[in-house]
């Protein structure tokens, strides 16, 4: 049976005895039912990755011991901000999960014209929890020991305002250009995606003109969730690492 990884901020170091945070307890306990003895994967995000044994399973408590420390480098060579249109509920889990699993290293959701998501600040907070969440077991899912960093939620025109980048990408259908034709290769990228209505024309004439190129993904309209995962697995492909012997 496969280790199961679990997130847990806390600090970690090799041969000390951590006690599970809530979350961590009740998945290791309710979830998988482990007993003592049973062995776990740790990780807090700072790169590293503990196997760890728990050696106390209570209804209150529960603690492992971290018994071996590995650093296996998961993360791309290439850094991707990924900044993506608010698009509706299971749309927008699904697009940062893919997102998170294709090595997207920061992610800014943004509210842009034809967004249909309006979000108060209380429900902005709601949000950012479950997409946090969501964040931490794709992490746990697929092997990162780093957590993708998620922004607070802002104005596409503000987000494409920021620093640039090596550079600034916005996949629109309409593009002229393609990936392949970028040079040099960047090691460090920001790439916008727009929601479900897409960028108005406006809002891609403001990109390119702070900076940003407009690349198409081919003749095909991709659903918003779908072009993040072909963007990313492209943007891999060519400078990433899922070309590439680990
Ligand atoms: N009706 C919208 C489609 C939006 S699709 C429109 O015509 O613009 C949602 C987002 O996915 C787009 O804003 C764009 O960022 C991206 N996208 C979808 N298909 C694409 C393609 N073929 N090339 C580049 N970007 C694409």
């Amino acid at each position: 049976m496969r280790i199961s990884r679990l997130y847990l901020p806390a600090s970690l170091t090799l041969g000390a005895e951590v006690e599970l945070d809530d979350r961590a307890r009740q998945y290791v306990l309710q979830v998988l039912r482990l007993r003592p003895g049973a062995a776990l994967i740790l990780f807090n995000g700072r790169g590293d990755e503990y196997t760890a044994r728990l050696i106390l399973a209570e209804k209150r408590r529960a603690t492992v011991l971290l018994d071996e420390k590995h650093s296996p480098e998961r993360e791309s060579p290439l850094a991707i901000h990924l900044g993506l249109g608010i698009s509706k509920g299971e749309r927008m889990d699904y697009a940062i999960q893919k997102a998170v699993e294709l090595g997207a290293t920061e992610i800014t959701p943004l509210f842009s014209q034809h967004c249909v998501v309006r979000l108060d600040e209380k429900r902005i907070q709601n949000r950012l929890r479950h997409w946090q969440a969501i964040i931490i077991s794709a992490c746990e899912q697929c092997g990162r020991n780093r957590l993708a960093d998620l922004h607070a939620p802002m104005t596409f025109s503000r987000w494409i305002e920021m620093d640039n980048a090596e550079i600034d990408l916005i996949l629109a259908p309409q593009a002229s250009q393609v990936l392949g034709q970028i040079h040099p290769p960047p090691q460090q990228l920001r790439l916008a995606i727009g929601p479900e209505g897409g960028f108005s024309d406006e809002e891609i004439a403001a990109a390119t003109a702070g900076g940003f190129t407009a690349v198409s993904l081919g003749p095909r309209i991709l659903r918003t969730e779908t072009a993040v995962v072909a963007g990313l697995s492209a943007l891999q492909t060519l400078w990433g690492d899922l070309n590439r012997h680990a």
